[in-house]
């Protein structure tokens, strides 16, 4: 693996993005988005459709946040099973929560087609896979969940590769590349008037009677709303557990495996997608998931996917391209947190996505942006971030600050 630098395969192929200049004076606007992953952009894109000003700030540059380090599965099965999600909020909320999510995959495909995206988007299934017995039990359960919610979902029992497994699959999902995905986005949300800067990193901000004021070091942008899509949170880092993910690319003949997008039981996790390239495939394989607080030396991790890629593959030759990682950051329900960070606040969060910020992060865009068009939207009390405060109060998520703030270092 020597000579291969950390770094996602997303970019490559695609023109170099031109660089955005840095904020240097004192702007107005409808909204002033921070972050730019999948989640600012489009939440900025879907406001200035709906005739919004909106200014964009990224502390870095567009899309080097985590969204350049996902695997991008954009799928309604997310991390939180079925199951879970049921027993939790009932089937009828778990329906509404798993519908919107679904919207959210078709609604992807419909915007990428409608603005002329080109970026591999693909419908297809995802297989959750029992990695051992007990997880069997587990895809039945969630067979059974998936069908109460009424999800087209199939229990399978099928060949991959050297391996035999059983398993459940969902179908209509989708896999894309989302670097040329976004940077398609950023040019539609320029051209509907979206300002972005880069270099330029919110350093403070103050809710007032005039708006939501946001400062950078060199300039600062006046607002009705703020969204804060920094991917974590500080203010809520009590509920938000950063897990840091492992990622390796290889190269293999066509043909090696079959197309697919893959979950399996294992704790942690491995995720697999095989994705056709030419004149060869490339299969991307994740997992080795590690509490921040635990992560240690990462190469032993990348060196324990190259070994589960072999469980797969047998002694077929692969070629490694890329190996990469990141954080995700869970929350203490399973659930995102998006709109007001109180009642009545103009400052609008959308973090805690897990694995699944793809998704959730479109979603979240959506809800926000309904959130400042005045539009009611019945999901949203399911993600409220005042859902903690409220359940826990104020001293409790304080005191589970300092205690995550312990473990970190
Ligand atoms: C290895 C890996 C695999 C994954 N696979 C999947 C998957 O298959 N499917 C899926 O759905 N999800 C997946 N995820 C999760 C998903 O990638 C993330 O949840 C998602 O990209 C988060 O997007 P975001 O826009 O919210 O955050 P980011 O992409 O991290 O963007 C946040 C931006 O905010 C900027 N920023 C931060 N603070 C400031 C500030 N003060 N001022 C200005 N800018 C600031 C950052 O520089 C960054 O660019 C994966 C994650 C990892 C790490």
């Amino acid at each position: 693996m020597e000579g291969i630098g950390y770094s996602s395969p997303w970019s490559k192929g695609l023109l170099p993005q031109a660089a955005l200049p840095r904020l240097e004076h004192h702007l107005t606007a409808d909204v002033v988005v921070v972050g730019a992953g999948i989640t600012g952009i489009t939440t900025a894109y879907l406001l200035a459709r709906s005739g919004k000003k909106v200014v964009v700030l990224e502390k870095n540059t567009i899309t080097s946040g985590d969204t350049n380090f996902t695997t991008a599965f954009l799928s309604y099965a997310i991390d939180l099973p079925f199951t879970v999600l049921v027993k939790k909020y009932g089937k009828s909320t778990a329906q509404k929560i798993v519908q919107a999510l679904r919207d959210t995959v078709a609604g992807t495909e419909s915007l990428s087609r409608r603005e002329a995206i080109n970026c591999d988007f693909r419908s297809t299934p995802l297989s959750l896979l029992a990695a051992d017995v007990r997880g069997e039990e587990t895809i039945a359960n969630e067979a059974v969940a998936a069908h109460a919610l009424g999800l087209p979902a199939f229990m399978l029992r099928q060949k991959f590769g050297q391996r035999y497994f059983h398993g459940v699959r969902y179908e209509e999902n989708a896999a894309f590349n989302p670097i040329a995905y976004l940077r398609t986005l950023v040019k539609r949300a320029q051209s509907l008037g979206v300002q972005f800067f880069e270099h330029s990193e919110m350093v403070k901000y103050a809710e007032t009677a005039q708006g939501v004021m946001c400062e950078t070091a060199s300039g600062k942008v006046l607002a009705k709303f703020l969204v804060v899509a920094t991917h974590g949170n500080r203010d809520f880092a009590a509920y938000l557990r950063p897990i840091q993910t492992y990622v390796i690319a290889a190269h293999v003949p066509s043909g090696t495996l079959p197309l697919a997008l893959l979950v399996d039981t294992a704790q942690p996790y491995h995720y697999l997608r095989v994705d056709q390239l030419g004149d060869h495939d490339r299969i991307i394989v994740g997992g080795e998931d590690r509490d921040l607080a635990t992560i240690g030396d990462p190469l032993p991790r990348y060196d324990a996917l190259e070994a589960y890629l072999h469980t797969i593959i047998g002694i077929a030759a692969f070629t490694i391209s890329h190996r990469f990682s990141g954080l995700v950051y869970e929350s203490s329900d399973g659930l995102p947190l998006i709109g007001p960070r109180h009642a009545g606040s103009h400052v609008l969060l959308a973090t805690g996505f897990g694995g699944d910020g793809m998704v959730f992060g479109t979603l979240a865009a959506h809800l926000n942006r309904d959130i400042i068009l005045g539009r009611a939207n019945p999901l949203l009390p399911h993600f409220l971030p005042s859902r903690f405060v409220k359940k826990k109060g104020f001293w409790h998520g304080i005191i589970r600050s300092l205690q995550r703030e312990k473990t970190v270092r």
